[in-house]
């Protein structure tokens, strides 16, 4: 098994950023990911069996990607939702190591999966305009010191050559963790929970990223905010989904 301390000794340079473990022979210094034999097999992008618009994920992961009933039903506040994978494995290991020990290069990582999940799902959308992650609640930021969906929102938009809208969503008001309530709790826990700043956003296409979807309602919220503030189009990024759409 992957441990924190593993994720600890994740390095830049010729070691593995998942596990650390030295590198043989010459690196793609161009590549954003660099990974050993070991890791690269157990951080595949999901390549399909899942759903374009919610991410929700079926057995077979080489089915194609079909919007699912529930989408179909009550579609999201958003046009497509790209996500490297399954919030499981390595991939869990690395999220949750990361959130505890932000250091050194696992954000790198993180993000150039973020980048490497763009690449895969959002290369048929239409090109953003603008970047905006979502806002980290401020006792957490003042814990973390950072916020990690900002750092993948630069790595994002400096991809795309687009500028990131750090402070353009932001959170008005408190809410409680959303995996602690009730489903029908959730959507009344978030609801008017942020504001956005309408000048930015008026007419124009936002990706919004967050580094993990759990049960997807603090990212609807965001979304129907920046629509409500006047978006023309609202996609959607996250590093990791989790299996079950709690
Ligand atoms: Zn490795
Ligand atoms: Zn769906």
């Amino acid at each position: 098994m992957f441990g924190v301390r593993d994720v600890l000794f994740a390095l830049l340079g010729g070691r593995c950023q998942a596990c650390g473990a030295s590198m043989a022979g010459t690196l793609d210094a161009e590549s954003l990911v660099r990974l050993c034999a070991h890791c690269q097999p157990l951080l595949m992008p999901r390549r399909g069996g899942y759903c374009p618009l919610c991410g929700e994920m079926v057995a077979d992961q080489g089915a194609v990607p079909l919007v699912c009933g529930r989408c179909r039903r009550d579609p999201p506040p958003w046009s497509g939702l790209a996500f490297f994978g399954s919030y499981a494995g390595l991939l869990r290991d690395l999220l949750t190591g990361f959130k505890f020990n932000s250091r050194l290069g696992l954000g790198r990582l993180l993000q150039a999966l973020a980048v490497e999940a763009y690449a895969l799902h959002g290369a048929c959308w239409e090109r953003p305009e603008l970047v905006i992650p979502v806002p980290l609640h401020p006792r957490r930021l003042r814990a973390r010191g950072f916020n990690q969906s900002l750092e993948t929102s630069r790595l994002l938009a400096r991809e795309l050559g687009v500028p990131v809208g750090a402070e353009v969503l932001r959170r008005c008001r408190h809410t409680r963790p959303q995996v602690s309530l009730p489903a029908r709790e959730r959507r009344e826990n978030v609801q008017g929970a942020f504001v956005a700043d309408e000048a930015a956003v008026l007419g124009r296409r936002i990706l919004l990223v967050d580094d993990i979807m759990t049960t997807g309602g603090t990212l609807r919220e965001c979304a129907r905010t920046l629509r409500r503030a006047g978006a023309s189009n609202v996609s959607a990024l996250v590093i990791a989904r989790t299996a079950a759409d709690g």
